[in-house]
């Protein structure tokens, strides 16, 4: 305790920091000596040979000691107008070379004649091939003041850290910080991971982690400790993960150890449900209904994730489970992500239980006047059994009489914290959580690594895979023939147009003229458009006409996006495909190939980039949603991929998915065998600090010691 409360000193109180320097540093948060300790480079260069200018070979990447001989800035006029080159003559003792910059005009400044800079960069053949060059390399000017020696140099002649920077703040002196502080504090960190683990996990000494870290030592790889794969590294990474799911396996203990409801098991509405399906259960259905029947009639709370591809059946699962609820006289409730989503699960909820006597609601927010109204029914048993809504539902304060069961259907916008939250409010009820869009296992671990798991990993029978396209825009005539020759078979049709806030307006307008395009190819079709403006009955409306065959072809933006069921429907086009992630492809395309026709999503590209392509191509290849989410992972990292700010997920500061999937999967069998072995609550304050430090404002949801 007394050493963590000396490592949250301001930094300001290290010499050379000051108060004007600290808050550069705060920018970059570093606030505390800790802070400092911390803050790992990003990357490195490996300056641990300095080559003399006469031993530099074309194409190495070499670090220089030069002088400054002459600063030239050149425009050539001849190409390009804006062009402006500033050119360094460099020599060392042994010979000449040059270094250059592309319009980069603050440099200017920033170099004079005589100068001592280090250089680090590839040095290439000029167009001549009379001397060699380097383009935009590393630069660093030496201290005059205080001549370059070779032996305690921080800066060059070995392996240097490179940092994150801010305006103001040069590399030189953010490591002359971290030099500073590592001397004079690292023996001031602490290690509370558990002795046993460290041994079992092979781990490498903290305090010696962190300073090799910033500084590493010269026979290690560069290349490692680029890719953050050195043991130093792991064990910093792992911590992080450790204490991570430590949190979460103290989340579920204490969510487990919480009286919830025991129901009895009673089939009568199950069975009058499954009679009235035109289809049987799924095996994969009927395991994960077993799992959850499990689970609600034991005397704990249940807290299940039920991950399932698109159109694999996960609705059905999630309206026995409220039945179940149901007949033993509490209410059950569906949280959805979008309005349109809540009206239609409205809709096919009550389509499914016309003729059986239970009682369906429906609560959004856009329905403002009414709202006040549907609330006191939904708190009500006799006017609602069955309550479907958005986050409208928490968010409005709603008090249910008798609560039994909590749906949510929803595309990994309710995190850990949300959900703790949800509980906190005074609710205890059983939960299920469903997945939209399949997401990876490491994700699933992380984002609900509170949960228990179940996976439908089984389409209905009779599916024939959806055949996917990839159309250029100008080819507009397959396009139309396309549609018509779904017409022609009876069959339906989903246009979508991308429609994202910053450029909402153009985008609302290319959908409208895209339908009225449409109409004019086809004037004696229905053309139906839907988008997030219009008003909720309306949306409703359209939706309904689509659903019974009298719209043809929906021209909408991405509101259908999430769980929208026309089995009808076999052709989704997708206007500028470039512009949305996997995902969001995913989700559209599973629209169609619902019922037993053959369905196509044509993927139509306006303009597109190396990425698009990428996305693009692994839609056309795949319609498995697993693989798909794999691949999304790999492109976007798991920062952009959860969106970690939705999540409300702690942020990692070093870890980072998938590269460290593995480290993770150990650090979640070591802390959640540590939580398991350990009823009493004395081991945790060990960790207590470290557990602090990461959940931040979260860490009374943990509620330890
Ligand atoms: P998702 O898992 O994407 O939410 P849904 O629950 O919307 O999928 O189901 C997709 C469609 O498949 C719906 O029309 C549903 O009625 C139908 N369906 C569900 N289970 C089966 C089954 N076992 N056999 C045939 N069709 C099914
Ligand atoms: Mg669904």
């Amino acid at each position: 305790m007394q050493k963590d409360k000396y490592l949250s000193t301001p930094i300001r109180y290290i010499k050379g920091v000051g108060p004007s320097r600290s808050k550069l540093l705060s920018k970059l948060g570093i606030e505390t000596i800790k802070d400092a300790l911390y803050f790992l480079p990003y990357r490195y260069e490996d300056r641990s040979s300095i080559k003399k200018i006469i031993d530099l070979r074309p194409n190495d990447i070499s670090t220089i000691v030069a002088k400054v001989k002459k600063i030239t800035i050149k425009q050539p006029k001849s190409f390009n107008q804006k062009l402006k080159i500033l050119e360094l003559t460099l020599t060392d003792s042994s010979g000449v070379t040059y270094a250059k910059w592309f319009n980069q005009p603050f440099l200017e400044k920033v170099f004079k004649i005589n100068d001592e800079i280090v250089l680090y960069g590839q040095f290439r053949l000029n167009y001549w091939h009379t001397a060699l060059e380097t383009i935009n390399p590393e630069y660093e000017i030496l201290d005059t003041e205080e001549p370059f020696n070779e032996q305690i140099n921080i800066h060059i002649g070995r392996i240097v850290p490179i940092y994150r920077l801010t305006n103001g703040l040069s590399q030189r002196q953010i490591r002359n910080i971290t030099y500073t502080v590592l001397l004079d504090n690292i023996e001031y960190i602490e290690d509370s991971l558990p002795k046993e683990i460290i041994q079992s996990q092979g781990l490498p000494d903290l305090r010696e982690s962190i300073k090799n870290l910033h500084y590493p030592p010269n026979d290690i790889s560069v290349e490692k400790l680029n890719n953050f794969q050195t043991k130093f590294h792991q064990r910093l990474i792992f911590d992080e993960l450790f204490f991570f799911q430590v949190g979460l396996a103290l989340i579920k203990k204490k969510e487990q150890k919480e009286k919830g409801i025991s129901f009895n098991y009673k089939e009568n509405l199950i069975n009058q449900l499954l009679v009235k399906l035109p289809f049987n259960l799924t095996n994969a259905q009927q395991r994960v209904f077993k799992e959850i029947t499990n689970d609600m009639t034991s005397p704990f709370p249940m807290n299940r994730l039920i991950q399932g591809d698109v159109g694999s059946g996960k609705t059905i699962v999630a309206l026995l489970s409220m039945l179940l609820c149901v007949e033993n006289g509490y209410q059950a409730v569906l949280m959805a992500p979008t309005e349109i989503l809540a009206e239609q699960h409205f809709t096919n909820i009550s389509n499914f239980l016309k003729d059986i006597d239970v009682k369906v609601q429906l609560i959004t927010g856009s329905k403002k006047l009414g709202l006040k109204k549907k609330i006191e029914d939904a708190i009500d048993t006799s006017k609602a059994n069955i309550i479907v809504g958005t986050h409208a539902l928490i968010q409005e304060n709603i008090r249910f009489e008798k609560l039994g069961l909590v749906v949510i259907d929803e595309q990994h916008r309710f995190g850990v914290i949300q959900r703790a939250t949800l509980r906190k409010k005074g609710f205890n009820p059983d939960t299920i959580v469903m997945t939209a869009t399949p997401i990876p296992r490491t994700l699933a671990l992380t984002l609900y690594g509170d949960l228990d798991y179940s996976i439908i990993d089984e389409l209905p029978p009779n599916r024939s895979p959806i055949k996917t396209i990839l159309l250029d825009k100008r080819n507009e005539n397959l396009r139309f023939n396309f549609i018509k020759e779904e017409i022609a078979k009876g069959r339906q049709v989903y246009v979508i147009y991308p429609l994202i806030e910053e450029s909402e307006k153009v985008d609302l307008e290319s959908a409208i003229e895209g339908a009225q395009g449409i109409q004019k190819r086809f004037p004696n079709l229905s053309i139906g458009l839907l988008h997030g403006k219009m008003k909720a009955e309306e949306r409703q409306a359209t939706m309904e006409e689509f659903k019974n065959g009298k719209i043809h072809i929906l021209v909408s933006t991405t509101v259908v996006e999430v769980g929208v069921d026309v089995s009808n429907a076999t052709l989704m086009i997708i206007m500028n495909a470039e512009r949305f992630g996997l995902a969001q492809l995913h989700q559209l395309r599973g629209r169609v190939g619902r019922g037993s026709n053959q369905s196509y999503c044509i993927l139509v590209q306006h303009k597109t980039n190396e990425d698009a392509r990428r996305r693009l191509s692994i839609m056309t290849k795949t319609n498995n949603g697993f693989l798909i989410a794999e691949e999304d992972l790999k492109i976007r990292g798991h920062g952009e991929f959860l969106g970690t700010k939705q999540s409300g997920l702690p942020e990692f500061k070093i870890a980072n998915l998938p590269r460290d999937a593995e480290i993770l999967t150990a650090a979640r069998n070591e802390a959640f065998s540590l939580v398991d072995k350990n009823s009493s609550i004395a081991i945790y304050t060990k960790l207590n600090d470290s557990l602090r430090q990461f959940w931040g404002d979260r860490f009374d949801l943990l509620k330890v010691g």
